[in-house]
């Protein structure tokens, strides 16, 4: 696979950001196109190891190795090395229905259970994943095709978001008969309301929606299932429902002041955001953060979009808080090869506010104690410092712990609380008197049937699995629609 001796001769090589004072300025994705030589060579640095383990897609001890969808990585390396992109196009799709999505966004699993990375920078899978998709769409070979077949099945998926259209997809190409239910105005959920456009341009989603459509799949916009569309009547009108709502309940800052005005939540501020780029109208609720200081709480992925999408909006400086430590550089001792590691990474929008404004925004072990405010709205942020020590009390667990003296007061005009998620929202879970695992999440999780206790009903994605990853949700959105069909053809 690729070249016997590529990755001797030849370097990793990353994807180049565009410069950070250019893109700034837009909304474009940042990324900056790389001629298809670049490709081609890093291609060929994947080696021909025998045992790759990253299309494995196995947990071990609760950790995920490789591509959740078994992408055959080494077989699209060997053709796109070769220079046979329809053909590495092929083995791509033959288990991935939207690498356009991935290639852009996924963390990339893959590359750190790659066998070169053991001992050398892994092979750059995602970029080359975008490469086969982006030119297979420049040369307009990525068309509707029509499923050969019909049960006369009906099934309904409720939520648009990667789960959703891969079941939905998955469906329609068995042969059923598909209607998508999504309560936004457009189709995506976190892809199109969520992540921001300069990771993924949304004429993306779009597109991908377009096809589908085209395929046969229906989708019914601002369409809530269990208030605009009674969940019992979607049950009599359809053989079998899919649920794949996604779990978007954000955690809340629960100190003194948060109810102020200049408080608001990542998704709140980033699906207003995105509105107001594609509607190119005044959005209700979307702060005007032009020279304004921001402070966002939370040092996750959510909260570099929202430092990244602050900075765009004209933000005057922008410090990102996090309670927990900061993470290694390099993976630990007990995160072993081929294992995902928890290592710190530094995105997009800390690169861009450390040009900009000097400095590394992120400021770990540091937790908010109040919001201040001129009782009305927000002037600042009082601020403590934290150490993790064992807790005897909760079982040995790390605990953080204020440490005395370390007070601030940060002057600052906006907060955006980004501190994660805490499951899926109750309507329909209730409705449907769904039982439910620890976390909210539809239970189910840990069975490969994806069916919920209400017959008929299953569950893929967020919803079920808990806050994750796209390329995740794709997977769970394809084993759901495989779990139905069967079960449907059965009865
Ligand atoms: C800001 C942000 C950035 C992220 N960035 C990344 C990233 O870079 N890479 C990555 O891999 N992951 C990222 N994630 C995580 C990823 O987006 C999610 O794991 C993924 O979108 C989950 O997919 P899903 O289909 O389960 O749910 P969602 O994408 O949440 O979609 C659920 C959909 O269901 C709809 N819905 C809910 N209830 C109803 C109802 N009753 N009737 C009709 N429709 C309903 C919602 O409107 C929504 O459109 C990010 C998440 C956030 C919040
Ligand atoms: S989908 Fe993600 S994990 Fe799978 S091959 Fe692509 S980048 Fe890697």
């Amino acid at each position: 696979m690729g070249k016997t001796t590529g990755f001797l001769e030849y370097e990793r090589h990353d994807a180049a950001f565009l410069p950070v004072r250019e893109r700034v300025n837009n909304w474009n994705e940042f990324i900056a196109p790389r001629p298809t030589s670049e490709l081609t060579t890093q291609a060929a640095r994947c080696m021909n190891c025998g045992v790759p383990f990253c299309h494995a897609a196995f947990v071990v001890e609760g950790r995920s190795i490789g591509c959740p969808l078994s992408n055959l990585i080494p077989e699209i390396n060997d053709l796109v090395y070769r220079g046979d992109i329809e053909k590495a196009y092929s083995r791509l799709s033959k288990t991935h229905p939207f690498p356009e999505f991935t290639g852009r966004v996924c963390p990339a699993l893959c590359e750190s259970s790659c066998t070169l990375g053991e001992h050398e920078p892994a092979v750059t899978i995602k970029d080359i994943e975008r490469y086969v998709i982006d030119e297979m769409m420049r040369r307009g070979k990525v068309v509707p095709h029509m499923p050969g077949v019909s049960t006369g099945k009906r099934i309904a998926v409720v939520g648009s978001g990667p789960s959703g259209l891969a079941c939905a997809d998955a469906l329609n190409r068995l042969g059923d008969a598909v209607t998508v239910f999504e309560r936004a105005d457009r189709p995506g959920g976190l892809l199109m309301y969520g992540i921001p456009n300069m990771k993924l341009d949304k004429s993306l989603v779009l597109g991908r929606v377009g096809i589908m459509k085209d395929e046969g799949v229906r989708f019914e916009l601002g369409a809530e299932v269990g208030t605009d569309y009674p969940v019992l009547s979607v049950m009599k009108n359809f053989d079998a429902i899919v649920l794949c709502c996604g779990a978007t309940v954000e955690r809340k800052l629960d100190v003194p002041g948060a109810d102020l005005l200049g408080v608001m939540t990542a998704l709140e501020f980033l699906t207003r955001s995105t509105a107001n780029i594609l509607d190119g109208e005044v959005i209700d609720g979307l702060p005007n953060i032009d020279g304004k200081r921001v402070a966002v709480v939370g040092g996750g992925d959510t909260g570099t979009d929202c430092v990244a999408t602050s900075i765009r909006r004209g933000a005057a400086s922008v410090n990102q808080l996090e309670i927990m430590p900061e993470p290694p550089g390099e993976r630990s001792p007990g995160e072993p090869w081929p294992l995902w590691p928890k290592v710190k990474k530094t995105d997009y929008g800390q690169l861009e506010a450390t040009e900009l404004f000097g400095a590394d925004p992120r400021e770990y072990e540091t937790t908010v104690k109040e919001i201040i405010g001129d009782g009305k709205k927000v002037t600042g942020v009082k601020t403590v410092r934290v150490e993790w020590r064992a807790n005897e009390g909760a079982g040995g667990a790390m605990t953080p712990v204020e440490l005395p003296g370390t007070e601030r007061e940060r002057p600052c005009d906006i907060v955006l609380t980004a501190m994660g998620f805490t499951g899926p929202e109750r309507l329909l879970i209730d409705q449907l008197s769904l039982g439910t695992d620890a976390r909210g999440c539809v239970a189910g999780r840990r069975s490969s049937s994806y069916r919920t206790n209400t017959p008929t009903v299953f569950a893929a994605g967020d919803m079920r699995s808990g806050p994750s990853l796209v390329v995740r949700a794709i997977d769970e959105g394809r084993r759901a629609a495989r779990a139905c069909h069967e079960y449907l053809a059965r009865r």
